[in-house]
């Protein structure tokens, strides 16, 4: 049967913002979605239009003078074999419906995700697994995007009860970087060949968008590294001046779409423009992040399956996925940390959703367990962020308790305890990866 979209590809990403802006003030109705791999890196995204409204699509877009690369039928990922005679009667006939689904290539419904997030059945947790790693080898390869972390600031304006460096936690010992000592840490990740340096802090009113600004504009100056934003939530107009300055990424989650809880964890953020911020970023053109926290206080597995559905329908990029992990001096200090096995099977169960899309194997995951980060990487996980913050500044940066260090030799050993593949752009690794092996 004929798909009924289809997926118009631009040549770059403004050229498809001005796509989906055209198209939209011309009534018709578009979504922005990861571009299929053949057509582009992970982060490519595409415009997706009704088959119906193919015609008016065209018409639309040479009135306007708008030449795209290709419009094209948008496929659905088929896989085989996800349904053998192994699974016997260990597994149900619901299951089996659902693994059928997703070997077509359909999309899931909230039940059926519910589903796959609740099984105990140790059958069902494998096939979901194998699933998800079929689905990221296919959609986004065996090789791990490694990303450097710099915490510059840990000063923030928020009272979120299960940070550790909320506003209110006076325990919380603060620094804040200069624009120095954070280009010396750019440099360092540069030589080593990273791409992509993450920038993250609390909402620190003293490091301004303006201050901001000219750090992008001199990372792109005396390196060229792609510049993720994790700051928090702004005005549009800020938003879009950091894009201009040559923000690429934007990280900015949305921890929990249960809105009582939401309001519950963040006593200062307001939902709706949380979801708003979110828009902004995607029609300005960032990649756009997002994620949860799982084990939450009072979550429950339908508020993860909303969650992922949420993803799914934001056109999210990144998902960052954790679990819950208590912070002295806050709220729920005394709250039990969330488990490995279900942030696991929310990566996994995220992947089989979302697709093409990147998702961190977690600090926080690492921070339970090491080999806890290897298992991410198995079921759906494609990326890993090293700390990149100096040494006198990353304990203090203490979202939440006995946060793993993940540096490039826990990276290494995670890609190659997981069987996958350094990128080659990494430089000094070869080197590393070699004695791990020889190790062995
Ligand atoms: S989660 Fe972010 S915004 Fe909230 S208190 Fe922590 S650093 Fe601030």
């Amino acid at each position: 049967m004929e798909n009924k979209y289809r997926l118009i590809i631009a040549y770059n990403t403004a050229q498809m913002l001005l796509v989906d802006k055209v198209l939209r003030t011309a009534g018709i109705q578009t979504e922005l979605v990861p571009a299929p791999p053949e057509t582009g890196t992970v982060c490519a995204i595409a415009v997706k239009i009704d088959l119906s409204e193919l015609e008016n699509s065209s018409e639309t877009l040479k009135q306007n003078d708008i030449k795209v690369k290709d419009i094209i039928e948008e496929k659905k990922l088929k896989l085989q074999g996800l349904i053998d005679e192994k699974l016997g009667r260990a597994v149900t006939a619901e299951f089996i419906n659902i693994l059928r689904k997703i070997e077509n290539g359909d999309g899931l419904n909230k039940d059926e995700i519910v589903y796959l997030l609740s099984t105990q059945k140790p059958r069902e947790i494998e096939a979901i697994y194998t699933a998800a790693d079929r689905i990221r080898k296919e959609m986004v390869g065996d090789v791990v995007e490694i990303r450097g972390a710099i915490e510059f600031s840990n000063y923030c304006c928020k009272s979120c009860n299960y940070c550790g460096i909320n506003a209110k936690n006076h325990g919380a010992s603060r620094y804040r970087m200069n624009e120095d000592e954070i280009m010396e840490v750019v440099h360092d990740l540069y030589k080593v060949g990273i791409k992509t340096v993450i920038l993250q802090s609390g909402e620190d009113a003293q490091w301004t968008t303006e201050r901001l600004i000219e750090l992008i504009k001199r990372i792109k100056r005396e390196t060229g590294m792609r510049v993720t934003l994790s700051v928090g939530e702004k005005r549009r107009e800020e938003y879009e001046a950091l894009r201009e300055a040559g923000g690429n990424n934007f990280l900015l989650k949305i921890e929990t779409t249960n809105r009582e809880l939401f309001k519950e964890i963040h006593p200062d953020d307001d939902y709706d423009h949380r979801i708003q911020c979110s828009k902004w970023l995607k029609e300005l053109g960032y990649i756009n992040g997002s994620g949860n926290i799982i084990g939450l206080p009072g979550q429950t597995v339908e508020d993860i399956a909303v969650d992922i559905l949420y993803f799914k329908e934001m056109g999210i990029n990144m998902i960052g996925i954790g679990p819950f992990i208590p912070a002295k001096g806050t709220k729920y200090e005394n709250h039990p940390h969330g488990g490995i096995e279900e942030t696991l099977r929310a990566v996994a169960v995220t992947r089989i959703v979302c697709k093409k899309v990147y998702i961190p194997s977690t600090t926080a995951l690492a921070s339970l367990d090491k080999d806890a980060q290897v298992m991410a990487l198995q079921c759906g996980a494609n990326t890993i962020m090293l700390i990149s913050t100096p040494e006198e500044y990353r304990r203090s940066y203490r979202i939440y308790d006995n946060k793993n260090m993940v540096d490039m030799e826990a990276a290494v050993y995670a890609v190659t305890k997981a069987g996958r593949k350094m990128p080659e752009y990494i430089k000094i690794m070869k080197k590393e990866e070699r004695r791990m092996k020889n190790d062995e």
